[in-house]
């Protein structure tokens, strides 16, 4: 008696890695805060609270004053550092300070 010690099906792989990235939570508030302070919950400490917001200046407020300087209008060049819209609107939990999202100029 011979025992034929070969199997014909071999393991289909389980789970076959595709092109998919690892679960992210998708911060879909991450560009719709207002320019005002907001009423909602921290998505870190939970607590619900009115967000703080920054002004922060960003590349274009640079860059904008750079166009000036470069084009002579040197007067100008103050001027993106004053206008909101050439500046990022950050809003923090006033409860644990974290950045919960940007204000959408
Ligand atoms: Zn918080």
């Amino acid at each position: 008696m011979e025992k034929s010690c070969y199997s014909l099906a071999p393991m289909a792989p389980m789970g076959t890695p595709t092109a998919q990235p690892p679960v992210v939570v998708i911060n879909s508030n991450d560009t719709l805060l207002g320019p005002v302070p907001q009423r909602m919950q921290c998505k870190y400490c939970q607590m619900i609270m009115e967000t703080s917001i920054k002004k922060r200046v960003t590349r274009y407020t640079h860059f904008f004053a750079l166009a000036f300087c470069l084009t002579g209008l040197l007067c100008l060049v103050p001027l993106p550092y004053c206008l909101k819209s050439c500046q990022s609107l950050d809003h923090y939990c006033t409860s644990c300070n974290q950045f919960l999202g940007k204000a959408a100029n």
